[in-house]
């Protein structure tokens, strides 16, 4: 080895001692005679001294160091007189005696350190150099970590881990695959998996009663602010079980994490939410329970007053914010500037000021009196020194709007501490999605999800009313997974693709072998997925997987360090028998 300690291990009682330490060069300064160096390594850092007057030729050559140079140096521990409490190391310091250079480096183009002067953009190219920044390291430890803990917990419970394939059948649902050319078929392509669905659901058929594998995904879409092409989801698979045990198996799993990660107990049950309910409370299917402010309805309130906001919308719904009616007219405007921004899309905001004297003022009080403002109020809960903000239109999209202008007032009011972790099952999903544009149902998981028993009858009758036996676990306001119990019978898996507007030919084309494989004994099953990424994001308190993400790509699917995607040479397009036609881009 090149060294006898690392740069984070060193103690005051290692006082006296003789050591070894290779790392990288943090910084240095030059005082009187004396120049003092960071020295650096994934384990810490260690304070060298160099003294000019016990040894003046080592002391130059400290003097010459640059950043990131890699060295080594050998010393004696001594107590600092200066301590430094910040650091681990920083009662003691390394009086050197030697110093090897093993590289030179070139100045970094921004700075290694917590708080850097490197952009987004910059600090991507040179991923390499931020890697080495602590802050950045810390989320791939705890990544790593996590990792650990999850094969811990379900090896425990008996799940083999098991690799399913890279390459394999283009069967695009939801987002779009991304292909690979077959060299030795030619004018045929792989697909990248978009999750091992299909593989793992197999596996239940082959006897293995118990899967997982923390696996690469990849799905070709346009990628929204913290979306990845590919990204990592802890796959799961179980044989003879119920929603009940799949829940109940996985909020262990999410608990383990907590524990062990976190040091974090959760004694309680997770609570569940019906898809229902948590669109009529919170407006969205992934609501943020951190904190309160459920949405209150308020149409059958508000008829007939001659408000034609109100009169002609389908809905009418508020939420009540706490201790905001001393909000001035800049900030009531401001929040409605907030509603009215193309991302959320309102039309207007109307609001009623339950102020602490019990007076009550609003941007509606000439439509109503002040007595059905109070009932509004009451409906509410609203106590005074509260302000409760409306929205009123088409239901779906009136919550989709309420919803962000509920997250928007929790943020202002300090209510999403990243540190604070609320978690909960959101369930009975409806099976189906209707889509305007193709006017066509869509699976709302994915076409392998069961309906729920009790709604079966009702595939043909009331297709979109059909509830599926499905669930999302949500922490913080995102979805951390999801999955469902599975149909194994092969012909309602085939009755289900053709309410989903696949014709027999193209079942059997794209899944004729999971069919054929659930004619020879298919067992009862079903299973999750965990977005692996965004659980370690949501545990290091970041809102970017980009983060925990050792290479991540940028917003447009490039990886700016290696250059990725690039063109290949015409004689590798020869081989593949493609011929590329831009102007067809
Ligand atoms: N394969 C599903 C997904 O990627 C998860 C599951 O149903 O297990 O969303």
């Amino acid at each position: 080895m090149h060294r006898t300690k690392t740069c984070g291990e060193l103690r005051i009682s290692d006082a006296g001692s003789t050591v070894t330490l290779a790392g990288w060069v943090q910084r240095s300064r030059k005082m009187g005679g004396m120049t003092f160096v960071d020295l650096r390594d994934r384990y810490g850092i260690t304070q060298l001294v160099f003294d000019s007057e016990t040894d003046p030729e080592l002391h130059e050559a400290a003097n010459k160091l640059g950043r990131e140079y890699v060295v080594q140096v050998t010393g004696k521990v001594a107590e600092r007189s200066n301590k430094n409490p910040n650091i681990p190391t920083g009662d003691i310091e390394i009086i050197a005696t030697g110093l090897n250079v093993l590289n030179k480096s070139d100045i970094p183009p921004f700075t290694i350190e917590d708080e850097t002067d490197g952009g987004d953009d910059l600090r991507m190219k040179y991923r390499y150099l931020d890697l080495r920044r602590p802050a950045v390291r810390k989320n791939l430890e705890l990544r790593h970590r996590m990792a650990f803990e999850i094969r811990r917990y379900l090896d425990s419970k008996g799940f083999l881990e098991v690799e399913t394939p890279v390459l394999i059948k283009s069967t695009p649902e939801g987002a779009r695959d991304f292909v690979v050319p077959s060299r030795m078929n030619p004018g045929q392509f792989y697909a990248l998996p978009q999750s091992p669905q299909t593989f793992k659901q197999l596996l239940m058929v082959s006897g293995f009663d118990r899967y997982f594998q923390i696996v690469k995904c990849f799905r070709d879409e346009d990628l929204r602010a913290d979306r990845q092409p590919e990204f990592t989801q802890i796959d799961c698979e179980m044989s003879f079980v119920d929603q009940e045990d799949v829940l109940e198996m996985f909020e262990g799993l999410v608990k383990h994490i907590f524990k062990y990660v976190k040091d974090i107990d959760f004694s309680e049950p997770f609570p569940r939410m019906t898809w229902a309910d948590a669109m009529r409370l919170y407006g969205s299917d992934k609501p943020d329970t951190r904190f309160g402010m459920q949405f209150v309805e308020l149409k059958d309130l508000t008829e007939g007053s001659g408000f034609s906001v109100m009169d002609d919308a389908k809905y009418v719904g508020a939420i009540v914010a706490p201790g905001c009616a001393g909000y001035t007219r800049k900030q009531l405007d401001k929040l409605t500037d907030f509603v009215k921004r193309p991302q959320v899309g309102a039309k207007g905001m109307m609001w009623v000021k339950y102020e602490a004297d019990g007076s009550i003022k609003s941007s509606v009080g000439k439509f109503f009196t002040d007595e059905q403002l109070k009932g509004w109020l009451e409906r509410g809960e609203a106590k005074p020194g509260d302000l409760m903000l409306i929205l009123a239109g088409d239901t779906m999209k009136t919550r989709k709007q309420l919803c962000e202008l509920r997250l928007e007032m929790g943020s202002q009011l300090g209510l999403r501490d990243p540190q604070k972790f609320s978690c909960l099952w959101v369930v009975d999903f409806p099976l189906f999605e209707w889509d305007e544009e193709t006017q066509r149902y869509y699976a709302m998981h994915h076409p392998f999800t069961a309906p729920n028993p009790d709604d079966v009858d009702m595939l043909d009758s009331d297709t979109g009313a059909v509830r599926a036996t499905a669930y999302d676990m949500v922490v913080n306001g995102n979805e951390l997974g999801g999955g469902s119990i599975r149909i194994h019978d092969s012909q309602l898996q085939d009755k289900m693709f053709r309410l989903l507007g696949l014709s027999e030919e193209d079942a059997q084309y794209k899944f004729g072998f999971l069919m054929n494989a659930f004619k020879y004994g298919a067992p009862p099953h079903g299973g999750l997925a965990f977005g692996f990424d965004r659980f370690v994001s949501i545990l290091a308190g970041l809102d970017s997987i980009r983060d925990v993400i050792a290479f991540p790509k940028n917003n447009a699917g490039r990886d700016m360090m290696i250059d990725a995607p690039s063109e290949i040479d015409d004689s590798q397009l020869d081989e593949l028998c493609i011929k590329v036609d831009l102007e067809e881009a």
